[in-house]
C-alpha cells in the first residue's frame, strides 16, 4: 500500500476550505482523523465539546470517503495516546513520503509539531490557516508601529477590505459602530422565539454514549445535546438565526434573562471554530438580511462587528503575543477558584445560572461570560491561570486562540490593557440593569454592606481600591477613582472590611 501524502485533519478543521485538503488529489492522499484522549483531556473539556467534535469528525470522514478520499479514522476506543502516534501508525502503514496539515489553532500543539519531522521520519508541511479573514501576517502588519491595538480600528480596516456594510468608501449609514443602540436590558419586552434543535442521528447517539463512558469526570449534560454536526445542519442553524433572532440581536445583545440561556444570540461560534461554517459567508448572509430590510443596520453591524472584528482581532492578538501572553498576570490575581465554579452551587443567582448553563450546556452568551462570570473573577482577584483553564474547559466553542485573549485580556485585564482600554469591572447595579436575575436572588443589589448585600458591590470597590495606583494612570477610570477617594475614610473602611469578609467566605456565597 502506498499513498504519497498523509493529510492530518484536526477536529477543528472540518472544512472543505481546509488548505491541506486542497493541496493533493484525493487518489494520492490518505486522510487521518483521530479522536485522541490527550487532546480531549489537557483541560477538563466539556462533554458537549468532545461529543460535537467527535460526531462532526465522523460525519466529515464519511463525506471525505464519498469524495473518494482514503480515510484512516481512529476512534477514542482505540486508545491511541497522541496525534503524533496516530500519524506514525498511518505514515508507516501507507508508506507516506510526507505529511501535510493546516496549522493548529493552539500554540501548544504548534510547538509539539516542530519536532514531528524528526519523530515521523518524513517532511511535515504546516500550511497557513486560510479560513480566517486576517492572516497572522496581516495582523502583524496592522499592529506594527501602533502604540495601542484597539479592535475598533482593526475592524474598520476589515470592513473596508471585505466591503461589508459600506457605501463607497464610507460606512453604511455614516457610522462605523452602532454599539450605543445595542445595550438594552431585559425586562421580558418580547417573546423569545423557541429554537428548533438539530436532529440527533444514530452516529451522534453512538458518540454521546461513548463520550459518557470515556469521560465520566468531565462537565456536560449530554441529555441536552443540541449541536449541529454537519455543514448543512450548521447552515440551517444560521438560517434560523437570521430569520428569527437577528432582528432583535442588536437590541438585546447585552441583556441577561432568567428565562433563556440563548436569548437572540447566534449560537454559531462552535461551528465557526471547528470549520462547519466559514466567517465570510456568515457576514455576507447577515448583510443580505439587512439589505432586504429584514433587520436594522444596528443589528447587522453589531453582529458583523463580532465576527469580522472581534473574532479576527482576538486571533491576531493571540499569535502576535504568544507565548508570553499566557503567563501575564498584571493584577497579581491569585485567589483559588471557589469549588462552586464546578457546580454552580452559589446563591448569587446571576452567577449560579451562568455557571450552571456553562457546565451543563457548554454555552453562555458574551455578557454572561464577561460581566457575570468574568467580572466576578476579576473583582474577587481569582487566580488567572485557573480561570483561563476553566474557560478553556467548559465551553463548546473554546480553543486557546479565542479563549485566552477574551479571558486573560478582556475579562481579567491580566495583560495590563493590551486588549481592553479599561477593566470590565462592574457592581451589582450593572447586572440588575441588564436583566431580571436580581429579583430571584437572595442578595440585594442595592446593598453594599451588611447581611444580604450583593457580593458584587463591595468586591467592586475592593477591586478599585486595591488597584488604585495602577488604575490612576487610566483616564477612563478617573471619575470612578475620584468618587471613591472623595468618600470618608470611615465609609471606605466599612466597605473594604465587608469585602474582606466576603472574600474570606467566598466558598459559602
Ligand atoms: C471570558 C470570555 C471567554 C470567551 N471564550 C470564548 C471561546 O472560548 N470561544 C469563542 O468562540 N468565543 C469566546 N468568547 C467570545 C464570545 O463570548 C462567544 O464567541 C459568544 O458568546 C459565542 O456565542 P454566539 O455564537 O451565540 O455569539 P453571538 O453573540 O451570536 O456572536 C456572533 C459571533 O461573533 C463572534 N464573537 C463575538 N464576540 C467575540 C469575541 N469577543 N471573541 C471572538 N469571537 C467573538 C463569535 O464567533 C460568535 O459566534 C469569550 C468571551 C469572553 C468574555
Ligand atoms: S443581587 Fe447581586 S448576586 Fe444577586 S443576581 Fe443581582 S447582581 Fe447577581
Amino acid at each position: 500500500m502506498n499513498r504519497q501524502t498523509a493529510i492530518l485533519v484536526l477536529g477543528d478543521q472540518l472544512s472543505w476550505q481546509n488548505p491541506a485538503l486542497n493541496q493533493v488529489d484525493a487518489e494520492h492522499a490518505v486522510v487521518i482523523l483521530a479522536e485522541v484522549g490527550e487532546e480531549a483531556t489537557y483541560v477538563r473539556h466539556n462533554r458537549h465539546k468532545i461529543a460535537l467534535l467527535f460526531s462532526a469528525m465522523r460525519h466529515f470522514a464519511a463525506r471525505l470517503r464519498e469524495q473518494g478520499y482514503q480515510v484512516e479514522y481512529i476512534t477514542i476506543e482505540q486508545s491511541v495516546p497522541s496525534l503524533l502516534a496516530a500519524c506514525e501508525g498511518v505514515v508507516a502503514q501507507w508508506r507516506c513520503e510526507r505529511l501535510i496539515v493546516c496549522e493548529p489553532g493552539e500554540y501548544r500543539l504548534r510547538e509539539c509539531m516542530q519536532n514531528w519531522p524528526e519523530q515521523l521520519g518524513v517532511p511535515v508541511e504546516c500550511l497557513a490557516d486560510t479560513r480566517f479573514l486576517a492572516s497572522q501576517q496581516d495582523f502583524s502588519d496592522w499592529a506594527d508601529g501602533r502604540k495601542q491595538l484597539r479592535m475598533e480600528y482593526f475592524y474598520r480596516d476589515m470592513r473596508k477590505r471585505y466591503r461589508l456594510l459600506m457605501e463607497g468608501d464610507q460606512p453604511e449609514g455614516g457610522k462605523w459602530n452602532y454599539d450605543a443602540d445595542n445595550r438594552s436590558g431585559w425586562r421580558g419586552q418580547r417573546d423569545i422565539p423557541p429554537r428548533p434543535e438539530p436532529v440527533v442521528d444514530e452516529m451522534t447517539r453512538d458518540v454521546v454514549e461513548t463520550v459518557y463512558r470515556c469521560f465520566p469526570d468531565h462537565p456536560g449534560d449530554l441529555s441536552a445535546f443540541r449541536w449541529a454536526v454537519t455543514h448543512e445542519a450548521a447552515q440551517a442553524e444560521l438560517d434560523w438565526f437570521c430569520e428569527h433572532a437577528l432582528p432583535a440581536f442588536g437590541t438585546y445583545q447585552d441583556a441577561l434573562a432568567e428565562e433563556s440561556p440563548w436569548l437572540f444570540h447566534g449560537l454559531i461560534s462552535m461551528y465557526l471554530n471547528c470549520g462547519l461554517l466559514d466567517p465570510l459567508p456568515v457576514c455576507e448572509q447577515v448583510e443580505a438580511a439587512y439589505r432586504r430590510g429584514h433587520c436594522s443596520l444596528s443589528a447587522a453591524e453589531g453582529f458583523i462587528r463580532q465576527v469580522l472584528g472581534w473574532r479576527e482581532y482576538v486571533r491576531g492578538l493571540y499569535w502576535h503575543h504568544m507565548p508570553d501572553y499566557s503567563k501575564l498576570n498584571a493584577l497579581s490575581a491569585m485567589t483559588p477558584l471557589p469549588e462552586w465554579f464546578w457546580t454552580g452551587d452559589t446563591e448569587m443567582r446571576c452567577l449560579s445560572q451562568a455557571l450552571k448553563q456553562s457546565l451543563d450546556l457548554g454555552y453562555a452568551h458574551h455578557i454572561q461570560r464577561l460581566m457575570v462570570i468574568g467580572n466576578f473573577a476579576l473583582i474577587a482577584g481569582l487566580d488567572v491561570p485557573a480561570v483561563c483553564d476553566w474557560y478553556l474547559g467548559v465551553y463548546v466553542d473554546a480553543y486557546e486562540w479565542v479563549e485566552l485573549p477574551n479571558t486573560l485580556g478582556m475579562a481579567l485585564f491580566a495583560d495590563g490593557g493590551i486588549m481592553a482600554s479599561k477593566p470590565y469591572a462592574a457592581s451589582g447595579k450593572y447586572i440588575q440593569k441588564q436583566g431580571d436575575h436580581c429579583k430571584a436572588c437572595r442578595y440585594d443589589p442595592k446593598k453594599v454592606t451588611g447581611e444580604g448585600a450583593c457580593p458584587y458591590n463591595s468586591l467592586y470597590w475592593h477591586f478599585i481600591d486595591r488597584h488604585k495606583d495602577l488604575l490612576s494612570n487610566n483616564p477612563r477610570m478617573g471619575l470612578i477613582l475620584g468618587g471613591w477617594r472623595k468618600r470618608s475614610d470611615d465609609d471606605r473602611e466599612v466597605v473594604l472590611n465587608w469585602a474582606d469578609r466576603t472574600l474570606e467566605q467566598i466558598e459559602a456565597l
